[in-house]
């Protein structure tokens, strides 16, 4: 698609979101501001319906998902063993002439000739400054415009009359030292740290410094043994999580598709080292292509990524999102995270580009062993049948694992941590000491496997995914663009219009009440009597309500064989047909459900 017709796409549904009450600029009446979004009548609904039918598939509709809700400030300690005080940064850079700041590997690669200066002098008064500067010019453009941006720089550091000195000209290909916009010299990359740091309590001191999580999976973590010990729960299991998150992003763009407080929908599924399958199943299963099934006992940590892998496709696909419009993005070895042994991005096709909604990573055993590092409380699990299966494992092939495990995690310190083959070897070996004796005592810390979501992605992607212009005759027979938004039944705002033929007949107006009570308690209904029912009928289409229901004169019983019936207009086809009042409930309730 051309970047023309992508942003006209984009504008049309960011215009679509505000005037129907789907998604608002946060603060707006004073200007907004940069990377909040608030969600409107129609939006909150959208994400209650998207939320909800998340938390009944990953928990409500299994035996083996819990649930947690923690709080978004949790003690520092936490960040620091999750790695993210030290390195959950973005590499930042500011334009040296007009401070805008960019995330240094988001900018566009730029070509054409660098202008660079060695410093300027102020002939007025002779004053120098001898700091380097550059601007880059695309192909066809004068010199000139790059003297006068170098002017600018040099005046804005407090030389009057400039004279630049020491111009060289330099062909420069793809890159990203320049800033897109007006060709200025950016500064060098740094890394910026995206959490939100607060203080907890009345004094503002560096000993009561908190941060909002930028991610909830932390929370299930660190509950994990409360979970555990509190549930009936066993390994392999898992807990669910939805809430905020919040990262203060360079850059935040694309509408709600990267904000800086934002709702991620997660689940860590904890399951045992494959040394234990093998112990206690006898062997563990390969992945294969396409969904695995029924969990079984013998599953290692491949079909159990690639399980979810498939599961959450499922979903996408149960609300609206077919497997035409995602992508799966398996990360090469060199971009995995080095605790990391597989992680897929889940990616749709937005109208700006195809990007992650989510991802689904096997982290091993990581996240857990951290917290038992940094917290000092065991983070492992007891398990009596693998004590007892690991007890009648043969001597050979215990020594056979320990091999594979051993050269397992040798080759991954030397390939992503770099040490060197001896010093892998003696790590590896001393970590397998450890797991191999934990695990004849029937002890181990779970892996996990965790597919990682954006409610407000996933928002977007359903809006984008939605949206359809379409040329339809009016009530008069000419031609018009309708506005529709094809939601999946499930994930629509409203699932039904009622509509009163004419609101100044109180018979129609009465019966048509009678029918908003019957459907309320059982869906979202909205009542609308104002107005050309062409028009009403419209405004549900923006609204992206599945389903219209009219009441006339027939159904009160002008013509006798319709009495209570409705018309029922279906939004995507436009048909209507008559049905009878006892039957729409659990016609509805099939199709929203
Ligand atoms: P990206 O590379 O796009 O920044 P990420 O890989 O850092 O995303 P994760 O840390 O894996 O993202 O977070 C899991 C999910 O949370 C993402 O797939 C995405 O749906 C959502 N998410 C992450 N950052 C943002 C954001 N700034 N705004 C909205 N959603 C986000």
């Amino acid at each position: 698609m051309s970047d023309a017709k992508t942003n006209d796409r984009m504008e049309k549904i960011v215009s679509l979101c505000k005037r129907r009450g789907f998604i608002f600029q946060s603060s707006e009446i004073y200007g907004g501001i940069n990377g909040f979004w608030d969600y409107g009548p129609l939006g909150a609904e959208l994400k209650r319906n998207v939320k909800d039918l998340w938390w009944n598939s990953m928990t409500r509709m299994r035996e083996d998902v819990v649930g947690l809700e923690a709080t978004i400030i949790m003690h520092p300690a936490i960040w620091k063993a999750s790695g993210h005080v030290d390195t959950f940064t973005d590499p930042m850079c500011d334009c040296l002439l007009t401070k805008k700041r960019f995330r240094a590997d988001q900018i566009e690669a730029q070509s054409g000739t660098a202008y660079h200066y060695s410093g300027a002098k102020d002939s007025a008064s002779g004053k120098q400054n001898s700091e380097a500067y550059a601007v880059l010019l695309p192909p066809g453009k004068p010199p000139e415009s790059a003297r006068k941006t170098a002017t600018q720089f040099y005046q804005d550091r407090g030389l009057q009359q400039v004279e630049l000195l020491g111009e060289r000209t330099e062909k420069v290909e793809n890159s990203q030292k320049f800033n897109p916009e007006n060709g200025s010299l950016l500064t060098e990359p740094r890394p910026f740290n995206l959490m939100f740091k607060t203080h907890y309590g009345p004094v503002e001191s560096e000993d009561n410094v908190a941060y909002l999580r930028p991610e909830t999976a932390q929370a299930i973590f660190v509950q994990f043994k409360n979970v555990l010990e509190t549930s009936r729960v066993k390994v392999p299991f898992g807990i669910a999580q939805i809430g905020k998150a919040f990262r203060n992003e360079v850059t935040p763009r694309n509408f709600i598709f990267r904000s800086r407080e934002f709702e991620q929908m997660e689940l860590e599924f904890f399951i045992k080292p494959d040394e234990a399958v093998e112990a206690v199943a006898g062997s563990v299963s390969k992945a294969t292509a396409g969904h695995p099934g029924e969990p079984q006992p013998n599953w290692g940590w491949e079909t159990w990524h690639k399980y979810w892998v498939e599961e959450r496709i499922k979903f996408y696909e149960n609300i609206g999102l077919p497997r035409t419009t995602l992508e799966e993005y398996w990360q090469k070895p060199e971009e995995l995270a080095h605790y990391a042994r597989a992680t897929v991005d889940l990616l749709f096709k937005f109208p700006f580009g195809t990007q992650e909604l989510e991802g689904i990573a096997a982290r091993s055993d990581y996240d857990l062993s951290q917290h038992e590092r940094f917290s000092g409380k065991g983070m492992g699990v007891f398990d009596e049948d693998l004590r007892g299966a690991w007890a009648k494992v043969d001597v050979d092939k215990k020594a056979e694992m320990q091999k594979r495990f051993v050269a397992e995690k040798a080759k991954n310190l030397v390939e992503r941590k770099k040490l060197p083959e001896a010093e892998a070897n003696t790590q590896a070996e001393a970590q397998a000491k450890i797991f191999f004796e934990n695990l004849a005592k029937g002890q181990y810390i779970p892996h996990v496997i965790e597919p990682s979501a954006g409610v407000d992605r996933l928002i977007l992607a359903l809006i984008a995914n939605a949206y359809a212009e379409e040329d339809v005759p009016d009530e008069k027979g000419k031609i018009e663009t309708r506005v529709v938004m094809r939601f999946h039944p499930r994930v629509a705002p409203i699932k039904v219009a009622v509509f009163p033929l004419l609101k100044n007949k109180p018979e129609l107006v009465k019966k048509a009440t009678e029918i908003r009570d019957l459907l309320r308690p059982h869906m979202n209904v909205f009542y609308d009597d104002a107005g050309a029912i062409g028009r009403r009928y419209r405004r549900q289409d923006e609204a992206g309500t599945p389903f219209g229901l009219t009441i006339d004169f027939d159904t009160l019983g002008e013509t006798p064989e319709l009495k209570d019936t409705v018309t029922l207009r279906d939004r995507d086809t436009m048909q209507q047909v008559r049905v009878k009042i006892d039957e729409l409930l659990p016609m509805l309730l099939a199709k929203i459900r």
